[in-house]
């Protein structure tokens, strides 16, 4: 069968093969105890239907957009069986869950298809979201609703051509099938279209899968984890003994997690449900759930309604809150190592990763060629005032982009000011918009007209580099509760749409400024489009 639907395609499973699997074929919930996988066959769904896909991710595979529409893969992205190659098995891990450890939780409801190897070369695991109950669902069904996949599916897309690292996604498919949730939890569940996302990543191992062999004393298979992690996933490090290659292991880790959450921070995304079983190893934005985009601009914001309360996970947060997540991968790794040198110098690196990319990140933003100190309390000051004046944090750096050389406080705070959803609260800033903006301007925020430059083309110039800092669209939440309200009504092609606009979040795209609309009064309060339980 593989041969007519794809020649390329060839499956690798190492971490099957190298890794102790758990000897009980049965599928029933259980505790896992000195295995890092168990068999976990998808149940299949009634009627699947491929709702959307990536042409790119599937580009990264060697398939062809056109093969994904064939039954024998619709079916298998459904989990309804499987390719040559592909197995079925869910990996075992723990986790901090809002701050306290929760024991043993493992892939409850994803299912991996196993390790594809593509033409050049590059592995890529493939899982399956929502394909059925693993031993590790605890007291869920396995499954996941359309409306959380298409957010999984959208954001997994529009990260990436952002720039910020993050797991893929191949593809929608809609299961046919109905699934019960309480989406608010206040007792009232009710039947919801069911949806499968196959997503796809050099790698889906968390913090949380070092951490349940750790606290169970299981020093063996923790010892073998991370010298499998280190084998296929940082080949690269080479040099010297175990104790200095986990050593360096660790500081990229704290490294790449730098970068990104620099990254989040940069384009307003918070993620929600920063709990070590969903913070990659790779550094990349793994599990997404009730994340969201920052609209007027609030460090206290968070979209998760099950965290209303203490906002551990709220925007301002998130940079605190990944260091304190190295930590436990810090604490997971002690007993493989003599003393804590390496770790503390691991941990540096997260402190040194996340400044030197924020700053670089936020200099590119306000249009500064490179990151000077004064530039520190501009930005702190910025902060104050966006927060203070509820601007929209995508619209106002835009908008800062188009001024024109010859702007002054006059004629570009007005501009600006088009960014708030208060304009009264904007108007009560009145006074440090315009100190803030001498400050600006003496910082050299222009560049200087040169020889033979118009002041035209210079501002052509300053528009062109900042806007490649600046997306002009982002998947606001509303746009997301938009397309997925029509395609819970049967048209999923509002996803097609928005899955294009995000493809080139960073240009100007004629005929589609509606998706770079700020949020509209109406969705300021609708759930979905400002807050969202974990319940998906
Ligand atoms: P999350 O915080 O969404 O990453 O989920 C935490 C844990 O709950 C993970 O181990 C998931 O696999 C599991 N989980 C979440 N939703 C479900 C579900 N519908 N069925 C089974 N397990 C789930
Ligand atoms: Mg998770």
């Amino acid at each position: 069968m593989s041969s007519t639907i794809n020649p390329s395609l060839h499956f690798d499973n190492r971490w099957l093969r190298e890794l102790p699997g758990d000897p009980e074929p049965r599928n029933f919930i259980r505790q896992v105890d000195r295995a890092a996988w168990s068999h976990a066959p998808a149940t299949p769904v009634a009627n699947p239907a491929l709702l959307a896909h990536s042409a790119e991710v599937a580009g990264l595979l060697g398939l062809s957009a056109d093969a994904l529409t064939t039954p024998e893969w619709v079916g298998a992205l459904a989990g309804n069986h499987r390719l040559p190659g592909m197995q079925h098995y869910a990996t075992c891990y723990g986790g901090h869950q809002f701050g306290h450890w929760a024991g043993q939780l493992g892939d409850g409801r994803a299912i991996y298809l196993g390790e594809a190897i593509a033409q050049n070369g590059l592995r890529w695991e493939l899982q399956l979201k929502g394909a059925g109950a693993t031993p590790y669902s605890r007291n869920a069904d396995g499954r996941a609703v359309l409306r959380s996949s298409v957010r999984e599916f959208l954001c997994s897309e529009a990260m990436h051509h952002l720039g910020v690292p993050t797991t893929r996604a191949l593809s929608l498919v809609g299961s046919g099938e109905s699934v019960m949730r309480d989406m608010f939890y206040n007792g009232n569940p009710r039947a919801e279209a069911g949806a499968i996302v196959c997503r796809v990543a050099p790698s889906f191992t968390r913090i949380g899968h070092f951490e349940l062999p750790a606290a169970r004393g299981d020093h063996a298979l923790l010892r073998q984890l991370v010298a499998f992690t280190l084998s296929r996933d940082f080949p690269h490090i080479t040099h010297g003994d175990e104790i200095e290659r986990i050593g360096a292991w660790f500081a990229e880790v704290c490294a790449r997690t730098g970068e990104l959450i620099a990254r989040w921070m940069s384009v307003g995304f918070v993620h929600g449900v920063m709990n070590t079983d969903n913070i990659s190893i790779l550094g990349l934005t793994i599990d997404y759930g009730p994340y969201g985009w920052l609209e007027d601009f609030d460090p206290g914001w968070t979209p998760n309604t099950t965290d209303a309360e203490g906002r551990r996970y709220c925007f301002g947060r998130q940079p605190e809150i990944a260091r304190w997540n190295l930590e436990r991968l810090a604490i997971a790794l002690r007993p493989l190592l003599p003393d804590d040198t390496l770790l503390t110098q691991g941990l540096q690196r997260y402190d040194a990763s996340y400044g030197s990319s924020t700053t670089a990140l936020f200099a590119a933003k306000l249009g500064f060629p490179g990151w000077r100190d004064e530039h520190g309390p501009l930005l702190e000051r910025l902060f104050e005032l966006l927060f203070h004046s509820e601007a929209d944090m995508t619209d106002f750096f835009r908008r800062l982009g188009e001024l024109t050389v010859a702007a002054n406080a006059g004629s570009a705070l007005p501009l600006l000011a088009e960014s708030s959803y208060a304009p009264e609260r904007w108007a009560m800033q009145a006074q440090g918009w315009r100190e803030w903006w001498q400050q600006y301007i003496a910082l050299s925020a222009f560049p200087q007209v040169g020889a033979g430059d118009t002041a035209i083309a210079a501002s052509l110039k300053r528009a062109e580099r900042m806007h490649a800092a600046n997306p002009r669209y982002v998947l606001r939440n509303y746009l997301a509760q938009q397309v997925i309200e029509q395609a819970e009504a049967g048209d999923p092609t509002g996803i097609h749409e928005l899955l294009d606009v995000l493809r080139r979040p960073y240009s100007e795209q004629p005929g589609r400024e509606r998706f770079a609309e700020k949020r509209p009064e109406w969705a300021r309060h609708k759930a979905g489009c400002s807050a969202l339980s974990c319940s998906s």
